[in-house]
């Protein structure tokens, strides 16, 4: 299995509106039902406060969206023995429920890409070397019947390296995003469900912009509540999509897509910031809910395109090309278009 839709962040330097409905899904793939259905687990050397940061936004997520089915959410720590226990306890709930083999799933911790002990070895390196880095990933598990989620130590929640919560908190609200995506998406065979999540800046940008988003709002409204944890203040929804505009300026004189369908290269981060724009760009165009609303309850009859076109009301090459005329206006008229809380 490959890496799918994941997010990997230095998180060092960091780089809406009415309120949303709940996700109507046109599958019980991951056996949907009106509740939080989320099951996160630690490992052994994972503290309380983390546990408790990832259960809670977790939570929250499913308020603000709406259920996307049974989700397993493992959160890994730095100490390599507590990565392998959890590795065990994740491989005797597979066996018990007939998802894999005992060999299989060992065999599987190794795995460099989403193997829990790669996400144990992001979190041990970030604190030997001082250099802060997380990752998390949705790694499939539809086959299934749930969202299966492995994350190295939140540093933030972790209280760590100076790191602020806030930013743990986006994570987890992006990568919530990712299952309701793929909540809408019936198809079984793995080819047809990454068609149907789009291309990498349509999947990364949208649960970018979402987290983004909702995020602000939900600071603004007191539901989430702040960390005030780092020495660094953290920057404001403006701020964060300055930064993120200015590493699109900087990436887009070499990359030969503004808008890549790519997990791959250098060229990579731009999936994630300047798809965080064009998201913004057609949620400010057609509502702040408009993916919810419209786009992926189309997507399993159109197909991504199809939906696409539904939606915005324009095919996705002429869309990247109006993109392309705001990514060259000044930052100010850019700005304009994020939403207010
Ligand atoms: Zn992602």
């Amino acid at each position: 299995m490959s890496f799918y839709f994941a997010i990997l962040m230095m998180v060092g330097f960091v780089q809406e509106n009415e309120p949303a409905p709940q996700a109507v899904v046109p599958t019980n793939l991951f056996g949907i039902k009106q509740e939080n259905q989320i099951e996160v687990f630690v490992a052994s050397d994972v503290s309380e406060a983390v546990e408790t940061g990832v259960t809670e936004t977790l939570a929250l997520a499913v308020k603000t969206w709406g259920s996307s089915g049974r989700l397993e959410y493992w959160v890994l720590g730095t100490d390599r023995d507590a990565a392998l226990e959890l590795n065990a306890q994740f491989c005797q709930r597979r066996v018990a429920r007939g998802d894999m083999t005992e060999r299989d799933c060992l065999r599987d911790r190794n795995n460099k890409d989403h193997g829990f002990l790669s996400y144990q070895e992001i979190g041990a390196q970030a604190l030997a070397t001082g250099r802060a880095s997380m990752s998390a990933g949705h790694n499939g598990g539809s086959e299934w019947g749930f969202h299966r989620y492995s994350s190295s130590l939140p540093l933030g929640f972790a209280g760590l390296l100076d790191i602020a919560g806030e930013g743990d908190q986006i994570t987890i609200f992006h990568e919530y995003w990712h299952s309701i995506q793929q909540a809408f998406i019936p198809a079984e065979d793995h080819q047809t469900r990454q068609k149907q999540m789009g291309p990498v800046w349509f999947a990364e940008g949208s649960a970018v912009a979402m987290a983004e988003m909702t995020a602000e709002k939900l600071w603004a409204s007191g539901e989430l509540p702040n960390w005030k944890n780092s020495g660094r203040e953290w920057p404001d929804l403006k701020s964060r999509m300055t930064s993120k505009m200015q590493l699109v300026q900087e990436k887009r004189k070499s990359c030969p897509s503004i808008l890549p369908d790519t997990y791959e290269g250098d060229c990579r981060e731009l999936a994630y910031e300047s798809g965080a724009w064009a998201i913004a760009y057609l949620m400010n165009k057609h509502g702040a809910n408009v993916l919810l609303e419209s786009f992926h309850p189309n997507v399993a009859e159109l197909g991504w395109e199809g939906a696409f076109q539904q939606t915005f009301g324009q095919s996705s090459a002429d869309f990247i090309e109006e993109f392309e005329t705001f990514v060259d206006l000044p930052l100010a008229q850019q700005l304009e278009i994020l939403p207010k809380f």
